[in-house]
């Protein structure tokens, strides 16, 4: 199966992705995660890339576009994947297009994230994670259950995201509403584009989303 998760930042694509990873056992993608790792890396890419995440605009296409073509040939995703923050123009989702037609694969599902611009401010700004095992918290909606040590792996330290910062979350909502944003009606208009309550309850979300993708391994 292969789909993508389409929103705004802060509607829920990383935490969902995970779920659906795990349920359906096909890899997820996060073009943010992988920009991220280059950055952390210290390589050439990374170094381009930086000051352009923590403005909260968009890296290039050929960029991003390079790195996915090379990603989803690994063996991980013979299964399928979810792409969570790719394509986020419609270059990119044309690129895909060309990609997936060249490699004669579909694309099963594009499921839109629906959430309200007033939410995500709250959302992205109380957002961090465990540094070591990557499991994801927040400051008022999920706290871990001893304050100050992952539920998952007992670790003690957190990160948060350079870009999460309240001013850059502004950025990062101005470049989804002209940038992503037309990527709805390019589904639409395939007949593709579906759509889940991304207000709802994370586990409501999930609930909606295997609605939609089905029963693992069924048809
Ligand atoms: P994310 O983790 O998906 O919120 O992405 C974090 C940042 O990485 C974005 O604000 C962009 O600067 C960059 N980025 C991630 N995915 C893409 C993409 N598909 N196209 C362009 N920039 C991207």
């Amino acid at each position: 199966m292969r789909l993508i998760l389409l929103g705004p930042p802060g509607a829920g694509k990383g935490t969902q992705a995970k779920r659906l990873e795990e349920r359906y056992r096909i890899a997820q993608i996060s073009t943010g995660d992988m920009l991220r790792a280059e950055v952390k890396s210290g390589s050439e890419l990374g170094a381009k890339a930086k000051a352009i995440m923590e403005s909260g605009a968009l890296v290039p296409d050929g960029i991003v576009t390079a790195m996915l073509a090379k990603r989803v040939q690994q063996p991980d995703c013979e299964r399928g994947f979810i792409l969570d923050g790719f394509p986020r123009t419609v270059p990119q989702a044309e690129a895909l297009d060309v990609m997936l037609r060249e490699q004669k694969m579909d694309l099963d599902h594009v499921v839109e994230l629906a959430v309200d611009d007033g939410a995500l401010v709250e959302r992205i700004a109380g957002r961090f994670t465990c540094a070591k095992c990557g499991e994801g918290y927040h400051d008022s909606f999920k706290k871990p259950a001893r304050a100050g040590v992952c539920d998952v792996c007992g670790s003690t330290e957190f990160t948060r995201r350079a870009d999460d910062k309240a001013e850059t979350v502004a950025a990062r909502l101005d470049a989804y509403h002209r940038q992503t944003a037309p990527l709805l009606p390019f589904y639409k208009a395939q007949g593709k584009l579906k759509q889940v309550d991304g207000m709802a309850e994370m586990d409501e979300v999930t609930r909606q989303l295997a609605a939609i993708l089905g029963t693992p391994g069924g048809s």
